[in-house]
Order: C-alpha cells, then structure tokens, then sequence
C-alpha cells in the first residue's frame, strides 16, 4: 500500500472550515480505492498561534515540515493583525523556504456554475495560470527611508534572475505543451517596466526555442485583463510574474464564478521540498465561523496534490464526484446555492463512495 504523508495547516478564517472538508473528502477517497492511504499529521499553526507564541509558526517549523510529501493549506490572514506579520510569517515563509517557485492555477467554470460574463457556459474557459512565486514584486526588497518625515520614500523593488525567470518560463512551456491547445500568452509591462519585464521578453524567446510545438504570444497585463473578459475563449496557458498573477488569477476566479472554487498548487518542481497545495482565497473575515465556506477550491486542489503524489485516477474521480455535486446544484451562496460547507462535503463524499472505479 502506498502512503502519502501530509501535513495539514488550516490556519485562520474559513481555513479552519474548508481544510477539515477537504480530509474528510480525501479520507473517504482513500477508502474508496483502497490502493493507498493518507497519512495526516495536523499544525495548529496561525494568527491564534502566534497571539500564544508570538509568531506564526515554530523556529524549526520548515525543519518539522521537510518530512512530508505533501502541504495542505488553508489560509491566513486576521482582523487584528496586519498582513505582513500572517502572510510573510507562515504562507510566504514556506512557499520561499521550499523554493515553491511555480505557482500554478487552473480556471474552469465547472457545470452549474454561472460565470458572471455574458455567454461563457461551462466549458468555454480552460485556462491555467503559472505565477512566478519566488521573486519578482514580492521578492520582500525595499525600505523606507526619513520616516515620518515630509521627505519619507519607501520603496518596494522587483527582482528578476536570469535563473528564476528561465525555470518558470520552463515550466508554463511545459504545461502548455501537454494541453491540447499548446498556447502559451507571455503577460508582461515590457512598454513600461524596461528593464525586468524586457528581461521576461527575452527569456521567453531564448526558451521558446526549445518548445517548437508550442505557440507563444506576448500581451501586457491591462490588455490581458480587458481580454480575459472580452474574449476569454482564446485564452489556454498564461505565465505571468509573481504580482501581475496574482492579481490576473484573482480575477479568472471571479470569471469562474466565485473565489471559493479557485484552487492553486505552490510547486517546488525539483521535488527537493514539500509543494504546497491551498484554496486562492483569503481567511475571509465576512463569513469565518458561519458555516457557508465553498470547500471547492479546497477539493480542487487536493486532486492537484493527488496527481502530485501520484494518484491521478484519485484525482480525477474526486474531480468527478465534484463536478457531478456542482451540477446537480447542491452549492453555497457565493456560487448562488444554499448548501453548507458540510452539506456540499457530505454529497462530495456520497459521490466518491457511488462511483465506478
Ligand atoms: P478573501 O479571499 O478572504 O475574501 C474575499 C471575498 O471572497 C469575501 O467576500 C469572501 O467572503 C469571499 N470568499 C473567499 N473565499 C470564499 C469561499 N471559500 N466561499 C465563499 N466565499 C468566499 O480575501 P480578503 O477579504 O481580501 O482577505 C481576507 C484576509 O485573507 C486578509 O487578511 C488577506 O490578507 C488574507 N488573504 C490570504 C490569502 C492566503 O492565505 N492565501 C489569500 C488572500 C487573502
Ligand atoms: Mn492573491
């Protein structure tokens, strides 16, 4: 029997909701097929840890984390803290640790969901987006300077490597060649930013030669934007940096039909550290603790962290069961339904027990 180690870090907000699904969901699909098991080890890990502890993870967390195979997040972020201190103390913290530098993020509108753009039914959008996760805008370089002084400057710069660029540019080649479209857009500011959006230009062309059966394009991030909405169906594989795609990514989930059902995967693709697989959204202040989280997202990604593992036909049956539960319209009220998070999990988990192998 196969076992898969995973470490599970709801941390704040609906985390605490959405992540405790998405185990329930792979428990019973572990049953169902029998063929491997799942061996889960749970991190309190988060804003109430850190209000006990005085951070959000413990000094030797990424030490404690090495052992796994696998990294199931939920989110983090706290009324009463800022961003900086949840962000950069526990997600951002294991994503640069482990060198998670492709982060990748799949758009669908799966059946019975409604995209808010006029005439897009399920189906007409397939789109994955590879985000730079390990430089670039979020790179953490900058400062401040003469503080609280008329004068005061802070700045925030973006840092590209030829060497960081090259292995992200790689790895949306390669996803794009293993689509059936085989079409990568190259998002950049290159009329803008002149010297790292410049950069990405080249580099792209320089890796683009070595993926001949791929065809590649380049589009600025406002014009890809306008077109994401005005014409969504040309759109296959898009690699964009660490800021233009998040923002980008962020928008392809409302087009899908809600933030709750867009997942992501941070890779490391070396395989030398854990990946780390998480819902797009935030902790969501507005509806934590009420019940009504859409745990899609979260079961999306964990069948991108079963193909991580190596269990793709796991992977696709809970996509299946999913899907089948979508389009039978058992949805929470982002996605225009009434179900409970624990509605929508236990007719995820009926599924999964009905299906054919
Ligand atoms: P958010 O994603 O938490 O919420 C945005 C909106 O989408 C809210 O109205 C929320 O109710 C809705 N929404 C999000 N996920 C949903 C789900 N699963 N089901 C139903 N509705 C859902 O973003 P925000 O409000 O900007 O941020 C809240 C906190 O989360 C902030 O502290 C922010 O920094 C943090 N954040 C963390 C992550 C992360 O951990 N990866 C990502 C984004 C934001
Ligand atoms: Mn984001």
């Amino acid at each position: 029997m196969r076992t898969h180690r995973i470490a599970a870090i709801p941390a704040d907000g609906i985390g605490q909701e959405v992540i405790p699904a998405g185990l329930a969901v792979l428990r019973a699909l572990a049953e169902r097929c029998g063929d491997f098991r799942l061996d889960v080890e749970h991190f309190d890990w988060g804003s109430d840890y850190y209000r006990a502890n005085g951070r959000m993870m413990p000094e030797d967390g990424l030490e404690t984390l090495k052992r796994f195979d696998a990294i199931y997040f939920g989110a983090v972020g706290d009324k009463d803290l800022p961003d900086d201190i949840t962000l950069w103390g526990l997600r951002l913290r294991i994503c640069q640790g482990f060198d998670q530098y492709a982060n990748i993020r799949p758009t669908r509108v799966l059946p019975g969901l409604t995209s808010p753009l006029r005439a897009v039914e399920p189906g007409d959008i397939d789109w994955v987006i590879v985000r730079e996760n390990s430089e670039g805008e979020y790179a953490g370089h900058g400062g401040r300077a003469h503080r609280g002084h008329p004068e005061e400057i802070a700045t925030e710069t973006a840092i590209f490597t030829r060497a960081g660029v090259t292995r992200i540019m790689r790895t949306a080649f390669e996803i794009a060649k293993n689509r059936p479209r085989r079409l990568l857009t190259v998002v950049t500011k290159s009329n803008a930013q002149k010297h790292g959006m410049v950069f990405w230009d080249e580099i792209a062309a320089e890796v683009a030669k070595d993926f001949p059966e791929v065809t590649w394009e380049k589009e600025l991030v406002d014009a890809m934007a306008a077109r994401m909405i005005q014409r969504p169906r040309s759109i296959d594989t898009v690699v964009a940096t660490n800021l233009h795609a998040d923002i980008l990514s962020d928008l392809a989930g409302a087009v899908a039909g809600s933030l709750g059902v867009a997942p992501t995967a941070n890779l490391d693709p070396s395989r030398r550290h854990p990946s780390m697989f998480e819902p797009i959204h935030g902790s969501a202040f507005d509806i934590a603790g009420k019940g009504v989280a859409n745990p899609v997202a979260t079961f999306w990604t964990a069948t991108m962290m079963l193909e991580h593992l190596g269990e793709p036909v796991a992977g696709r049956l809970l996509m299946e069961a999913v899907e089948r539960v979508c389009a039978a319209g058992i949805r929470t009220r982002d996605v225009g339904g009434t179900a409970t998070t624990a509605e929508v999990t236990d007719a995820v988990i009926a599924a999964i027990k009905g299906a054919n192998l």
